[in-house]
């Protein structure tokens, strides 16, 4: 399991990668899905390494917020509000976490079935 210093999704944050940012905020950027699964397919991620939704503390919440709101906007930008959109968190591997750094996943742009997979 990376930590911050070996994480792909920090080397991202970071811009060390040239990766384009959808959108960002002081404590959270958005960039687009490798694999996309929807044609809107969008991670919103914290700036700080944070492995999983079961570690964030209360001194995150503020961030936690943003990642919440920064998801929102993504959508907005994305065109997804007249249609709708869904915002997933896999943590564990029953979930399907294969990236060890919190993630949002924004999906939309088309319908979208099976919330509960
Ligand atoms: P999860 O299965 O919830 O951990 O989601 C991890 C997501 O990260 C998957 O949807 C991958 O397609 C995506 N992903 C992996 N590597 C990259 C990358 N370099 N840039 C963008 N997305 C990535
Ligand atoms: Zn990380």
């Amino acid at each position: 399991m990376a930590d911050a210093a070996n994480c792909l999704f920090c080397a991202i944050a970071s811009g060390a990668l040239g990766t384009e940012f959808i959108a960002e905020s002081d404590r959270a950027v958005a960039f687009r899905d490798i694999q996309p699964q929807a044609p809107s397919h969008v991670l919103v991620v914290p700036r700080q390494h944070v492995a999983a939704l079961r570690d964030l503390e209360p001194d995150d919440d503020v961030m936690a917020a943003e990642l919440l709101r920064l998801a929102a906007e993504v959508a907005r930008r994305e065109g997804l509000l007249a249609g709708g959109y869904r915002v997933v968190i896999n943590d564990g591997d029953d979930a399907g976490q294969t990236v060890h750094h919190l993630h949002l996943h924004v999906l939309g742009g088309r319908k979208l079935n099976e919330p509960l997979g």
